[in-house]
């Protein structure tokens, strides 16, 4: 990003015009007021990020449109849409929801006549196929526009490459590529299942700075704008061990204003014929999904709760189920002290089951009971792609396997 992004500074009008000489000196005198970079006749230079209008830049809108719908487009991928003309954005969309119009009908909507002869840009490839809505390539090209810049080809077999190709053949110039790494992690949920049929599954933990995994998590991590609350609703489910169950008084949910909860994946395994869930919020039954070996009783008896099941619980086995349920992407949450979360991570890695992590460390010393250690059948193993970000007080270190 910072490689077509440009700087200049600007010149701020001067600030002493209207204070008298006694006024200045005591505002340059005190501390709470700092006069910042400054130029011979007094005025200040203020440093302003000024980005290069480039394909990579409209792209980047689009990204940031499309993440508008986080948590919410599930089974379909996350897309947005910008529409420019003379260099101007005159016309932005994003696909809100599956079963809604995609982010091109929205753009195109938005831009009017003006779409035509103008550039389309779309983090993802657009569809020539008729879904629940028409397809977009024919929107785009009715709109006339003489250009489509794609993020991504849409790995989905029915849409691969034929969204560009029926865009050519109508005489519409067209770039893919631009930002791609970008677009490629905005879905990579929606990818990995297309891919795979299974979902993506991130492993969490916390760790205390003397290095033990915790049950707690950091400070502010469940609040708005947490980094947990933030991945509650990004993701489609969470898995919770029925051994979970009792220390628990609410089943996580996510504090992000309006955001659309994950199915709460309850693993009743080993548990005997009855399965105790906490307090459920209003609407909250209607996302519980328990996955038992048998037929279990399960209190309190709501309706909505969907029981499930399975022949025989491991983590491969709920992932096929999962799968075929719609859901793109699942949390696992190792908070330590969970035997049912331990035995089915143990062929996990091995099984390529978990495509990411994410490790909070946060800044409590942990002298409190020793939980259980993360244990994969597995010598050697790295992460890839690692990136870190501070989050309240913690230190949030993520990367791929
Ligand atoms: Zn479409």
């Amino acid at each position: 990003m910072a490689n077509s992004a440009l700087y200049f500074r600007a010149i701020s009008s001067p600030t002493s015009s209207n204070l008298g000489a006694d006024a200045l000196r005591r505002r340059l005198e005190s501390s709470s007021w700092s006069p910042g970079p400054r130029r011979a006749g007094g005025s200040a230079i203020v440093r302003v990020r000024c980005e290069k209008k480039d394909d990579a830049f409209f792209m980047r809108r689009c990204v940031e449109l499309a993440r508008k719908a986080v948590g919410c487009t599930s089974p379909n991928p996350m897309v947005g849409c910008v529409v420019v003309k003379d260099g101007e954005i005159v016309g932005r969309g994003f696909h809100p929801k599956a079963g809604q119009p995609h982010a091109e009908v929205f753009a195109l909507r938005d831009a009017g006549i003006l779409a035509e002869n103008a550039t389309a840009y779309v983090s993802l490839e657009p569809c020539n196929h008729h879904g629940r809505t028409p397809p977009c390539t024919e929107a785009l090209i009715r709109a006339k526009v003489k250009q489509v810049v794609v993020g991504m080809v849409d790995p989905n077999p029915i849409v691969a490459s034929k969204g560009v190709d029926r865009l050519r053949d109508s005489g519409i110039d067209v770039i893919v590529g631009v930002e791609e790494m970008l677009c490629q992690k905005l879905n990579e949920a929606y990818i990995h299942r297309t891919i795979t049929g299974r979902p993506f599954v991130t492993l969490r933990y916390t760790l205390s700075f003397n290095g033990r995994i915790m049950t707690q998590l950091g400070k502010g991590a469940e609040g708005p704008g947490g980094y947990y609350s933030q991945l509650l609703q990004e993701y489609d489910g969470i898995l919770i061990p029925n051994d979970l169950l009792s220390k628990i008084s609410t089943l996580p949910t996510s504090h992000e204003i309006g955001a659309n909860q994950p199915f709460h994946i309850v693993i009743a395994k080993g548990s005997g014929y009855s399965l105790c869930l906490p307090r459920l919020t209003a609407g909250s039954a209607a996302k519980i999904i328990v996955l038992a070996e048998r037929h279990i009783k399960v209190e309190p008896e709501v309706e909505g709760i969907e029981m499930v099941v399975l022949e025989q619980i491991t983590l491969s086995s709920i992932l096929d189920y999962c799968g075929r349920r719609g859901l793109c992407s699942i949390l696992l949450d190792f908070a330590g002290g969970s035997e049912c979360l331990s035995e089915l991570l143990e062929d996990a890695v091995s099984e390529h089951l978990i495509q990411k992590v994410v490790m909070e460390i946060c800044s409590f010393w942990n002298i409190g009971e020793k939980t259980s250690e993360l244990e994969f059948s597995y010598d050697s193993l790295k992460l890839k792609n690692l990136e870190s970000r501070i989050s309240n007080e913690s230190v949030l270190v993520e990367g791929y396997l």
